[in-house]
């Protein structure tokens, strides 16, 4: 049977917490019926972020900073219209364009860090926007699927997601993973019931109908953001597991 993981980005938070808070009935069935553990991703030290601990859910545990520009980047195709320009001190911009370097549209500068092995194959899907799931993927030698509409953020088609996902399945994928980061997208803007939002839809158009559908699921959170703070949260996670059978 397929394996197949939804990942809510930064779905934790203190309490009363947003998971808490938010009608999940999806959700709560899977955690009656299945099993739920906290988990530690990251080891002491590792910076807490999307790169680190998606890392370490696809079966990589860093132990140390991970390389985010060579993530993004490899998110959207190495011979895209992004690329890396490598700045004293290892660090990186990531660069939009194919204008001049001064008058390029520069995103971000990220710190140096580790590059993630290529340790999976064709068999496993990772399906989500542009970043660092699919950039982990594309990397660790997964096959990447972002379907139209998907953005990252709060109001990202999340239906659209559901159909890769069993578009993927019936293509012969032998593990799934489907990532949502509206969520921490919610919480890093301090939008507190956006990100109950998220979590509602979600639970409502993929945890849902794939339970339904593929008769096992596993959901789980990165990490946490704090929607009162907009930072990241490290600390332990809860991993919902449930089979039909
Ligand atoms: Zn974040």
């Amino acid at each position: 049977m397929v394996d197949a993981l939804v990942i809510l980005d930064g779905a934790t938070d203190p309490e009363p917490s947003t998971l808490s808070e938010a009608e999940m009935p999806a959700l709560r069935r899977l955690r009656d019926g299945g099993s739920t553990e906290w988990v530690e991703l990251l080891d002491p030290g590792v910076p807490v972020g999307s790169e680190t601990a998606i890392a370490s859910l696809l079966g990589w545990r860093p132990t140390g900073p991970v390389d985010r520009a060579l993530v993004e980047a490899a998110a959207r195709g190495s011979e895209g219209p992004v690329r890396r320009v490598d700045l004293d001190g290892g660090h990186r911009l990531l660069v939009f364009g194919d204008a001049t370097l001064e008058s390029e549209a520069i995103t971000r500068t990220w710190p140096p860090g580790a590059q993630p092995p290529r340790i999976l194959d064709r068999g496993t899907v990772i399906i989500g926007a542009p970043g660092a799931a699919t950039g982990l993927g594309a990397l660790m030698g997964a096959r990447i699927v972002v379907p139209p509409g998907a953005t990252g953020r709060p109001r990202s088609d999340l239906a659209g997601k559901r159909r890769a996902t069993i578009d993927a399945i019936r293509g012969g994928a032998t593990r799934v993973v489907v990532h949502v980061g509206g969520a921490d997208a919610a919480a890093h803007d301090r939008d507190r019931s956006a990100k109950i939002a998220v979590l509602e839809a979600a639970d409502r158009t993929l945890i849902g109908p794939l339970a339904d559908e593929i008769g096992r699921l596993t959901v789980c959170a990165d990490h946490g953001c704090d929607p009162a703070t907009g930072r990241h949260l490290g600390g332990l996670v809860p991993m919902v597991r449930w089979s039909a059978a």
